[in-house]
């Protein structure tokens, strides 16, 4: 049997990241069998669901490098056949029209709940206007929903392999709209017919849809499909035990993406959200694929903690091959207006700054010198380290550096060495105010790699302009 699994999101909105989880553990559970990873987008809810909330979810999947084997079907595009399978049903007499009011619908409710009982649908519309065949034959020109007519005993076992064995009386199960009155069909009967048309295998998702699956097994049974394997995964909490929301910060994947974080270093993250080997923490794509296994998924839920995930970052940028953290680098240098070709290579500059940012976002702003005048110095750099004694030797570097045959990191560091040796003063009493000088505030990478980077023309320009500045003072 060749494993199939899938990612099944509602377009409602952003990409979240709980959601992310589970698209990774299916995407593993794939690519570990050598199997298919299959992307169905769910915008049944055409009131919710948007296309800007599609294109979020394709974006988010591009970013982390999820990519899909079939896909993206929309089940907005299949509506005739769940139409089909519906008729089906109520051919075969294991569907019915319902043609409860609504008014009906809600007193019955109202003392059900009075009664403390479970609400649920009493089976009033269940066997009437059945044919000779024991097929459904009640009228369509009336308004009705269709309803699947569940079995009235007996179990269903779901052998989950996150929970364990789950049993659920059918006696607990009410019989559940498949169809409702503008025709389209419900959340548990499209998941079932594209499961079941998808030839799926393996249903990894969030547990919150634990109690669907007993519902989802009875219809796939009718069907005469196979049931999937079901693993449902916990949830993912905020620091404070509440379910993670927008107030323990950012749950939208692109939203980690603008906080300069790594895909790898997400990807990393969420993995090791509720699974584990080991103590090991740091996986690469490669040896997640490797270890993965969604029997290994603790039934537990799992706390999110963002200062392991900057621990991540962090790991990721100084340790990632430096073509990759620039090709990442160079998304958030465009959204400073920064365009690479107008100064040093990226890769140079990730390397120069790769460890000291936590985040892209970090290293893109200290970054900016190397391309774009800064406006003003720091005030406090520039009042301790612009001062009138600098200027004799600022003015002798400056002609070395006009001066050097080769604009290289070893032949600018001899540079400075030599102008300070020959002022009498220590390597970093002038290197300190050439900083200044060239990014505005006194923290840079070292000294050399600066200068290198920055080029030799912005280099002179600037130093031409801390000299006016210091005549100024
Ligand atoms: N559309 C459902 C959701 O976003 C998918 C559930 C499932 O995987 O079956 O929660």
């Amino acid at each position: 049997m060749s494993v199939r699994t899938r990612f099944a999101p509602s377009p409602t909105g952003y990409l979240h990241i709980g959601g992310v989880r589970t698209a990774l553990f299916s995407w593993l559970y794939a690519r570990k069998h050598g199997g298919t990873f299959i992307l169905r987008i769910e915008d049944t809810d055409l009131e919710r669901s948007s296309i800007e909330s599609v294109n979020a979810i394709l974006e988010g999947m591009t970013w982390l490098g999820l990519e899909y084997d079939e896909g993206p079907f929309l089940q907005s595009d299949r509506l005739p056949r769940y139409r089909e399978v519906a008729q089906q049903l109520l051919d075969e007499g294991k569907a019915y029209r319902c043609y409860c009011s609504r008014e009906h619908l809600e007193t019955l409710r109202n003392a059900q709940m009075a009664n403390k009982e479970k609400p649920r649908y009493d089976g009033h519309c269940r066997n009437l206007f059945q044919n000779n065949d024991g097929g459904h034959a009640g009228p369509t020109d009336v308004a009705h929903v269709i309803r699947f007519k569940n079995p009235v005993d007996g179990e269903v076992v779901v052998e989950d392999q996150v929970r364990g064995r789950v049993v659920f009386g059918n006696g607990e199960l009410d019989d559940l709209v498949i169809v409702r009155t503008d025709g389209m069909p419900t959340y548990n009967f499209a998941v079932v017919v594209d499961d079941s048309d998808m030839q799926v295998t393996h249903v990894i998702r969030g547990d919150d849809h634990l109690n669907n699956t007993p519902r989802q097994i009875n219809i796939l049974k009718v069907l005469g499909a196979q049931p999937p394997m079901y693993a449902h995964v916990p949830m993912i909490l905020g620091e404070d035990g509440a379910r993670l929301s927008k107030r323990h910060g950012a749950v939208s994947v692109m939203q980690y993406r603008e906080e300069g974080f790594l895909p790898e270093a997400l990807l990393n993250y969420l993995v090791r959200l509720g699974w584990s080997h080991g103590n090991k923490e740091i996986f690469s794509v490669d040896e997640m694929i490797e270890l993965f296994d969604s029997n290994d998924v603790n039934n537990s839920a799992s706390t999110f903690n963002p200062g392991k995930l900057i621990w991540l970052n962090q790991h990721y940028i100084k340790t990632s091959e430096a073509a990759h953290v620039a090709h990442h680098l160079s998304w958030h240098m465009g959204r400073l207006g920064v365009d690479p070709a107008t100064g040093p290579s990226l890769v140079e500059v990730v390397e120069a700054q790769r460890e000291r940012a936590k985040t892209l976002v970090e290293m893109a702003q200290n970054s900016v010198i190397f391309y774009r005048e800064f406006e003003d110095y720091d005030a406090k750099a520039a009042t301790k380290h612009l001062k009138p004694e600098i200027a004799p030797a600022l003015t002798d570097l400056r002609t070395c550096f006009a001066a050097l045959s080769e604009w290289g990191s070893e032949a600018i560091h001899q540079a400075v060495m030599d102008v300070a040796q020959i002022h009498d003063m220590k390597m970093g009493k002038l290197a300190q105010p050439l900083r200044v000088a060239l990014c505005g505030t006194d923290v840079s990478p070292p000294i050399d790699v600066t200068v290198r980077l920055i080029g030799r023309e912005r280099t002179l320009q600037r130093m031409d302009r801390a000299l006016k500045h210091i005549e100024g003072c």
